[in-house]
Parts: C-alpha cells; sequence; structure tokens
C-alpha cells in the first residue's frame, strides 16, 4: 500500500513538473513568435550617388544581405546623397536619428574630430591589409567607437578601396613647387599635406567633382581609382592622371549605426548588422581589385589618358610634410593623440614584417 502511494506521489510529481515543463515550453515558444514577429525597417544615407559603382552599390548589397540573413525582419532602404540628406551630412542625421544608419568616409568628419580622418586613411600610412588588421586585430575599432560615442554612433567597417590613384591634373607635376597655389579637391589628412605644400586642398563630394574641375573651379582633383573615376568620366576634364595615390593607401569606408537604433534591435538581428557589415567590408576590396584593371586599361587604351608616376623627389618631400602635419594633428586633443599613437605603433610594427613578407614577395615576383 505504503509503496503504491508512493509512486503515485512520485508519478503525480512527474506528471505535474511535465506539465510545468509543457507549460514553460509554450510560453517560450509563444515568446519566441513574438520575437519572429518583431520586424524593423531602417534607412540607410550615404554620401555616394545612388548605386555608384563600388561605393554605392556596398551599401545596396549590404540591406540585400541583411534583409536574406534576417528573413525580411530587418528592412534597409538606401538612400543615395542628396535624397533624403545632402552627401557630407550623413553623420548629424545618422547622430540625431533621422537615419538609422549611414554610409561614407569618416575623414569628412574632421570637424567633429579630428581624430575619426585615422579611420579613413593616412598619407603614407597603412594598406587596405594593414587597415584591415589596426582596426579588427591592433586596437583600431575599439578606439573608433570611442571617437564616435560622444555623437551616439556605432562605427563599423564599411569597405575598403585598396590604394587609390594619386589624381587628375591639367598641367604636368615635376616638383614640389608645381603644387603651390593648386586648387585641389583632396580631402582629409591628405588635404592638410597639400596646404602644407602650399596648395588649396577642397572637400567636395563626389557628384560636384566632374562639373568643378570642368568649368575650373578647381584646377585637379583625386577621387578613388580608375574604377570609380572612370564611371565620373573624369578624363574629360583633365589630361593627366598621377600616381600613387600617396594620400588615401587603403581607405576604409565606414557604416555608422544610431547607438539607440542598434540598441533596440534583438541580439540576433544585432549580430546580423555586424557581420554583414565585415562581409561587405572585404567584398567591396574585392571588388575594386578586380575591376580597377579593365578600368585602367580603358582608361589608357580608348581614352588616351596620360599616365604618369610622382616624381620620387615629391614623393619624398610630400612624406616629409606628412609626417609634420600628423604630428600636429595629433597633438590638437588627447583623444586623437591616442588614436595616433596606435596607429603610429601599429604601422611600425607591421611595416617591419610586410618588408620581409608581401614587399619581399612582390619585389621578388616582379623583378625582371
Ligand atoms: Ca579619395
Amino acid at each position: 500500500m505504503l509503496f503504491k502511494k508512493k509512486l503515485k506521489f512520485v508519478a503525480g510529481l512527474a506528471i505535474a513538473s511535465l506539465l510545468a515543463a509543457c507549460g514553460e515550453k509554450a510560453e517560450q515558444s509563444a515568446d519566441t513568435k513574438q520575437v519572429e514577429k518583431q520586424s524593423f525597417e531602417w534607412k540607410l544615407v550615404t554620401s555616394w550617388p545612388k548605386n555608384f559603382p563600388g561605393l554605392g552599390t556596398a551599401p545596396e548589397r549590404f540591406a540585400e544581405m541583411v534583409g536574406e540573413m534576417s528573413d525580411g525582419r530587418l528592412k534597409v532602404k538606401v538612400y543615395g546623397a542628396g535624397q533624403l540628406v545632402p552627401a557630407l551630412e550623413v553623420f548629424d542625421a545618422v547622430s540625431r536619428g533621422t537615419a538609422e544608419m549611414g554610409h561614407s568616409g569618416a575623414y569628412y568628419w574632421k570637424g567633429k574630430s579630428p581624430a575619426a580622418q585615422f579611420f579613413t586613411s593616412v598619407p603614407f600610412g597603412l594598406t587596405a591589409q594593414e587597415m584591415h588588421g589596426w582596426i579588427h586585430y591592433g586596437g583600431g575599432m575599439e578606439l573608433w567607437k570611442e571617437v564616435y560615442a560622444p555623437f551616439n554612433l556605432i562605427p563599423l567597417a564599411g569597405g575598403n578601396t585598396g590604394v587609390q590613384m594619386g589624381g587628375w591634373f591639367n598641367k604636368e607635376i615635376n616638383s614640389i613647387d608645381d603644387l603651390k597655389g593648386l586648387k585641389m579637391r583632396i580631402p582629409g589628412l591628405g588635404g592638410e599635406v597639400l596646404a602644407r605644400a602650399g596648395g588649396t586642398p577642397q572637400t567636395l563630394p563626389g557628384a560636384e567633382i566632374f562639373t568643378s574641375l570642368q568649368t575650373g573651379a578647381i584646377d585637379a582633383t583625386e577621387w578613388v581609382g580608375p574604377y570609380n573615376d572612370l564611371a565620373f568620366g573624369l578624363y574629360k576634364a583633365a589630361k593627366y592622371y598621377y600616381y600613387p595615390g600617396w594620400h588615401e593607401p587603403g581607405s576604409m569606408m565606414e557604416f555608422t549605426v544610431n547607438k539607440d537604433a542598434f540598441n533596440a534591435l534583438p541580439k540576433d538581428l544585432q549580430a546580423i548588422v555586424r557581420t554583414a557589415s565585415r562581409a561587405v567590408n572585404q567584398d567591396m576590396l574585392d571588388e575594386y581589385t578586380s575591376r580597377n584593371n579593365a578600368a585602367l586599361k580603358e582608361l589608357v587604351d580608348e581614352h588616351k589618358v596620360d599616365l604618369r608616376p610622382f616624381p620620387k623627389e615629391v614623393l619624398m618631400k610630400l612624406r616629409t610634410l606628412s609626417d609634420e602635419v600628423l604630428l600636429e594633428v595629433a597633438n590638437k586633443d588627447p583623444m586623437t593623440k591616442k588614436v595616433y599613437e596606435s596607429f603610429k605603433a601599429y604601422k611600425d610594427k607591421v611595416v617591419k614584417y610586410h618588408s620581409i613578407s608581401e614587399q619581399a614577395f612582390i619585389n621578388a615576383r616582379n623583378a625582371e
């Protein structure tokens, strides 16, 4: 009897706990369903013309990827420059929440913090491969987040153009003096170096470059590289195409995310946003690496562009001026100094290693 009673009691307990578990499960699946139903629609503003090759197609790819990965729970609508906000107001628009995300270049925001410029490209600084190393494994991203935190923004990697071209000129550049008085579209730290060489740098959004060059409002311009420069038809407005892009050796693009919007996402969608940005970051570099070759060939063979290297002495002088400018910018505020020191320490190490790896290999492979 006692045994039977005990058995009944145990069975009762088991049933009760089974029922409780079922209840929990039912509750859980209701919760999951609720989360699944929660969907988000975001606006993404950019500094580029809608669907501009590389720069403009990268955020479109991001939106597509996020839509697929989230099964439509996070829909991102991409706006070209001027469609919702002007090209150079992306930072402010995302900061105040007019749009949840932006795609641009951090060096456009040097007025917000001089430190921002280090997260796009530094004259005679890091190549794309090296830049990605600093950002993701060398402490760069932590600093970038710190610089953007007061603006309610989270930065994410948004692509890389690789080494850019030196730019388009209507006169030969034979000595550093040829840069004196030159009005050139060249943003960020490169622009500050040009100013040091006696030129007048301008920061114009991409869409205004061609007309400014053609009408003589500017004497020269840099933009990106053959793939993008061909798309803007810059060869129609200038004769000489100089290389290399000493001022932008591995320009990193950025996604910015409004912090409140990001925090409102469930963890899985946050992971999707982060992962898609990394994928797009690498994808842009792959695309440029492949398409620049064909575009350069078309510029030279079909459009008879006069392709020239900057004379070595011009480059060496620009390198000296760059070092001076960087030191000066670093001393503007403690945060910029912190970023400069991290960048410089990483650069010293990676240059040393790459001299016996990437550089040694390229020298050997290309030797005649
Ligand atoms: Ca550029």
